[in-house]
């Protein structure tokens, strides 16, 4: 292919809305993937509105709404019942979409790329491993290990989407500040029905508690259910059966045994990139940001990052901008990283796992006020849906 187009690292659901916007707009783009496949493991599974409002004119989005669990409220709970419900039908005027969409991302990937294989002046180059980036005034060139040989790849622009570890930051010698908890994670799936035993329990719900928090998604089949673990237990132990089971019967004593189809045990952390440019290459994505997974706001950021990047590529592309709309891109979105999902996800995280009495009777009082209040709750809405976030950084 020419060497005349957009580079873009990595195949996660960033990378892809980045190629599949650039290449529906007859903008070439070659996507250089490690894997030798699009990878399906099992990651963030909750779309808020305003993303599948972006995902809408790709094309992907209805069926993908088909694949997917629409959850109309979210729950703050606590064992003895519910603390606040939060209705998205309040945000109706504001979205197309007014629920969560829960639903795995790699089923999002796999309908992006099969939309990008079809387009003309689009490639997707599977075991092709960016290792480094040679920048020059007038190009970029991704360094690309291919089993053992290695090809140049040269464009006018990349796109770093190449996740946490990114090489293409690591290249472009771009610090990633921040902190890792020193608790990991760990999700499990199980068809148990929930829903069955909580009274009214809505398909997001979070479940403060001073000994262990934990949250229920439910995706179609399943309930996810995520919970911190100490930082004491090891890997092998958090994941064997019987410490999984212990946590299960913790959520709810089930009487017997709970069906198990899935388990993941991760890091977790908060960083945010020094920079989201140098020169012709730019990150979004994992690559640009990374925060712990309370309120969903990682890879919906990510893919916000994506399409804000991917727009003003268009633009410059196609001469309707100048090259100064590219720095647009840091200036709206690094903020948005650093004093919004860095932020909340944090304060979620220490709410729902608050001991205090005092701040756990603030959390709850403050959750039931918001909940109670139509303009409060509408506020809240939005910045949960992460509509306050693009509208702030629009501002920028
Ligand atoms: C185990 C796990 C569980 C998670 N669970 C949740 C969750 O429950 N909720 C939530 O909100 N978020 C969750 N996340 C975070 C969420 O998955 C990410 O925010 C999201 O995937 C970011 O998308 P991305 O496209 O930026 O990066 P990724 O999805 O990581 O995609 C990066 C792509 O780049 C490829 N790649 C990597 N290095 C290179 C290279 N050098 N060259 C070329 N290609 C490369 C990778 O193979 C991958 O396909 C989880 C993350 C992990 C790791």
């Amino acid at each position: 292919m020419n060497a005349d187009r957009v580079l873009v690292a990595g195949a996660g659901p960033v990378g892809l809305v980045a190629a599949l916007h650039l290449a529906q707009h007859e903008v070439p783009v070659t996507v250089l993937e490690a894997e030798p496949a699009l990878p399906e493991t099992l990651r963030a599974s909750t779309f808020h509105p305003p993303t599948l409002d972006m995902l809408a004119p790709t094309g992907v989005l209805e069926a993908f709404l088909a694949m997917g669990f629409k959850a109309p409220t979210v729950q703050y709970r606590e064992r003895a019942g519910c603390i606040a419900e939060f209705d998205f039908g309040q945000i109706a005027d504001v979205t197309a979409h007014p629920y969560r969409l829960q639903c795995e991302q790699f089923k999002l990937n796999r309908l992006l790329y099969e939309k990008l294989a079809d387009l003309p002046g689009a490639e997707v180059l599977f075991s092709s491993e960016v290792t480094g980036v040679e920048e020059a005034a007038a190009s970029v060139t991704a360094v690309v290990a291919q089993g053992r040989a290695t090809r140049r790849f040269r464009g006018r622009f990349l796109v770093g989407a190449d996740g946490a570890r990114s090489n293409v930051r690591k290249s472009l010698d771009i610090p990633f500040d921040g902190f890792t908890w020193p608790e990991r994670f760990l999700v499990v799936s199980t068809p148990f029905p929930f829903e069955d035993h909580f009274a009214g329990l809505a398909p997001v719900s979070y479940f403060a508690d001073p000994e262990e928090w934990f949250f229920l998604l439910r995706v179609p089949g399943l309930w996810r259910v995520m919970f911190p673990t100490r930082p004491e237990e090891s890997d092998a132990s958090v994941l064997s059966d019987a410490s999984v089971e212990r946590r299960l019967q913790r959520v709810l004593p089930a009487g017997q045994p709970y069906p198990v189809r899935h388990r993941t045990l991760y890091p977790v952390h908060q960083r945010v990139a020094g920079r989201y440019r140098r020169g012709r290459a730019f990150l979004a994505g994992d690559a640009a940001h990374i925060n712990n997974p309370l309120g969903g706001m990682g890879m919906n950021g990510g893919i916000h990052d994506g399409y804000n990047l991917a727009h003003r590529l268009v633009r410059v592309w196609r001469e309707e901008a100048p090259a100064s709309e590219l720095d647009g891109y840091d200036r709206q979105r690094r903020p948005i990283a650093l004093e919004y999902a860095n932020v909340h996800s944090t304060s979620n995280k220490l709410n729902l796992e608050a001991r205090d009495p005092e701040r756990q009777q603030q959390f709850r009082r403050a959750m039931r006020e918001t909940a109670a209040d139509p303009k409060k709750s509408y506020e809240y809405l939005l910045r949960i849906s992460m509509i306050a976030s693009l509208r702030t950084a629009a501002r920028l």
